[in-house]
């Protein structure tokens, strides 16, 4: 074999699976324990096809709508989360539903309530039918929240009372364009009352301040992620950002372009928060066939965060 040409890999750290993902692909599999297959998925259970095969794999059926579940099966919504008006459909038609929405975008849930029942009209900030952005507005009834985009959808807001205003925000968003966009809100309405804390997740945080940490040193940045992943996508966008002329997403390794690669002696690899490490493996070993690859980890911080699973799981069968 020739000499193959050297490069450095800088290893984004953390990467990949976030405590969200981790348990809810833990609540299907426990489901399918619990109840056997089929067990319903309304929804990808987390946005990423891998994690999707696998499951149905085992015994899930992924499905858009209620509509399309058998009322005698449980249904799982997906770590997205969903309107208020899915999990009242399910009781009413009597289906065992578990709800694996992340904890942290339930957390925004409950903001947006609580800012309602104040009499606070709610502003959005996050991507147009995303369906994290469909299950947050839909806490709300239909017109009482505003949805916001970029800077420029903040000049054209017509808004019920400038006093009383609050906006929450999609938890896998660029930390700096939410920040020029709450920015914006807060110059154009001062009153407006901002989260209590951060609803960007820690996770989505994390992953892009490794990104920007790595982006000076590469010749090129690869993603792995799918292309609804917003967070994934969000990283593509970040190392752009911070200086990194070439960043692409990829699914899996058979998705890389190597003509962009060709002559780089430094790349970055990360990978989106519903993205599993054993794409991240497949993607070094296809590295190491083109190119002499050392690697050098660029951690960041270091997380051990988890989460559990809904009670209904932790109950014995019977
Ligand atoms: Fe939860 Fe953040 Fe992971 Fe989404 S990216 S599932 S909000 S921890």
């Amino acid at each position: 074999m020739p000499d193959l040409p050297p490069l450095t890999l800088y290893l984004a750290a953390p990467r990949g699976f976030c405590a969200g993902v981790d348990r809810a692909i833990k609540i299907v599999e426990m489901a399918l324990d619990k109840w056997g297959a089929p067990v319903y998925v309304r929804h990808e259970i987390v946005h990423n096809k891998f994690v999707v095969d696998a499951l149905r794999e085992k015994g899930a059926v992924f499905v858009e709508e209620l509509d399309d579940c058998p009322p005698d099966r449980p249904v799982i919504f997906s770590a997205h989360g969903v309107p208020r008006s899915v999990p009242a459909e399910a009781t009413r038609r009597q289906m065992i539903a578990v709800d694996a929405t992340c904890p942290l975008v339930t957390k925004v849930h409950n903001e947006a309530a609580r800012y309602s029942e104040n009499g606070l009209q709610m502003i959005y900030i996050g991507h147009d039918g995303h369906p994290e952005t469909i299950g947050t507005m839909g806490q709300l009834p239909e017109g009482e929240v505003l949805l916001v985009e970029t800077v420029a959808d903040v000049a054209r807001l017509s808004v019920r009372d400038p006093a009383k205003l609050a906006f929450i925000t999609q938890t896998t968003l660029s930390v700096d364009d939410t920040a020029d966009i709450a920015a914006a809100l807060q110059a154009r309405f001062p009153a407006i009352h901002a989260p209590a804390h951060e609803d960007i997740c820690y996770a989505t945080t994390n992953r892009q301040a490794a990104v920007k940490a790595v982006a000076p040193r590469i010749d090129a940045l690869l993603v792995i992620g799918a292309p609804n992943s917003s967070n994934s996508k969000r990283l593509v966008e970040v190392g752009r950002t911070a200086g990194c002329a070439y960043a692409q997403l990829i699914q899996r390794a058979a998705d890389i372009d190597w003509r962009a690669l060709a002559g780089a002696k430094a790349i970055g690899l990360t990978a989106g928060a519903s993205a599993p490490e054993v794409l991240v493996t497949e993607v070094i070993d296809a590295l190491r066939t083109r190119f002499a690859v050392t690697i050098e980890l660029v951690e960041t911080a270091v997380e051990n965060i988890e989460f559990k699973v809904p009670r209904i799981l932790r109950q014995e069968v019977g």
